[in-house]
């Protein structure tokens, strides 16, 4: 197996030959014309749907603005805005798609109301894992399903992060039964707010930013965000007594880069390909982080904050489950285009739990028998 580092280096070396090759060509024009011509600074701005510096999320868009910085020698600059700092969190897909802004970096399940079949590209309950969601959308196939949505609103989507498995979320009654969702309001994205709405829930699409005095002042009863990383960064132990496993709702969310197109074919052919595989990077890198973050956040909720953790009940899962294959059924029925994608992930994730029952589980099952 490769290591990241080697491929990291492999990178480098590979942009440093482009670097170069193009070095080349602008040396060659300069003696023509003239000798003090310098090389041209682009300047891209990105806005976020994330907290400034949000720990992960925030501090991921910055990574990948310093990737593009560092890869292309300062040529492409690209700028960091946290949410409201330009536009506001919910709008970054519409800032970029009419060029206020080149970039963009947020979830595809944030622009649900512009297309339905925007999710599966972001994530599904009961769904793809972070590691199977890279397979589908680099290998199988998903990648360029997403760039033909995108593009009739002049976005370029590229994969830019991953969590990993979420948490259920933060709730201040137990939930025993599925009737005990009944009633109850609580933020939860895309698809999973869906299915909440079924089981007599009401779901509430509010940005991370909002969460903790939304919880603190009662407007919402529940709340889920990511998991232990980022929700002890956000302080939920505070206003909710108890942290609920798993995230069936969000098992391997794909954050996601958007790309302004005529921004994107204005620059370069090295320069575009600097942004496509930063993009990458970026997308491994933020997966490694919460890898290894959540851990140290768990123990420090568990053992400084005595949050109390609990499993949902089997029952409760199932019929969560039940419901959510209703809910990603109906959306394929949509049109054409939800159908192709619909069977699509459907056909990859048949045969990717297949193949993980042999590898994955059956592996992660070994390790903890006593
Ligand atoms: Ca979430």
């Amino acid at each position: 197996m490769i290591s990241l580092n080697r491929i990291t280096a492999l990178l480098f070396s590979l942009l440093l030959t482009l670097g170069l090759a193009g070095c080349g060509e602008q040396n060659k024009s300069d003696t023509a014309t003239t000798s003090t011509a310098k090389v041209e600074t682009i300047r891209w701005k990105m806005v976020t749907t994330w907290p400034k510096n949000f720990p992960g999320l925030g501090t991921g868009a910055n990574n990948l603005a310093e990737k593009i910085n560092q890869l292309s020698g300062g040529r492409l600059q690209v700028k960091v805005y946290g949410s409201g700092e330009l536009v506001p969190a919910m709008e970054t897909f519409d800032a970029v798609s009419r060029g206020t802004a080149q970039m963009g970096h947020g979830a595809a399940y944030y622009w649900k109301g512009k297309n339905a079949t925007f999710q599966f590209f972001s994530t599904v309950p009961f769904g793809l894992t972070a590691q199977e969601m890279n397979g589908w959308l680099y290998n199988g196939g998903g990648l360029e399903l997403w760039q033909e949505a995108y593009a009739k609103h002049n976005l370029i989507p590229m994969p830019a992060g991953n969590m990993g498995v979420q948490m259920g979320g933060w709730f201040n009654k137990e939930i025993k039964t599925i009737d005990d969702l009944k009633g109850l309001k609580m933020r939860i994205p895309g698809l999973g707010g869906e299915v909440l709405n079924r089981a007599g829930g009401t779901p509430v699409n509010l940005p991370g930013g909002e969460l903790y005095s939304a919880m603190q002042s009662g407007t919402i009863d529940a709340t889920e965000w990511v998991g232990p990383y980022n929700d002890l960064a956000f302080g939920f132990h505070k206003v909710a007594k108890y942290y609920y496993f798993p995230g069936w709702h969000e098992p391997g969310t794909s954050l996601e880069a958007i790309i302004n197109k005529e921004a994107f074919s204005a620059l370069p052919k090295d320069l575009q390909a600097i942004v496509l595989n930063a993009c990458k990077l970026a997308n491994h890198e933020m997966l490694a982080e919460y890898t290894a973050r959540n851990n140290d956040a768990l123990v420090t909720l568990v053992e400084k904050h005595q949050v109390q953790i609990k499993r949902f009940p089997d029952d409760v899962l199932n019929k969560l489950r039940s419901l959510s294959d209703e809910v990603v059924a109906e959306l394929a029925k949509k049109d054409a285009f939800s159908q192709k994608v619909f069977d699509s992930y459907s056909s990859y994730r048949k045969k990717v739990m297949a193949w993980h029952e042999y590898s994955e589980r059956a592996y992660l099952n070994v390790r903890a028998e006593k």
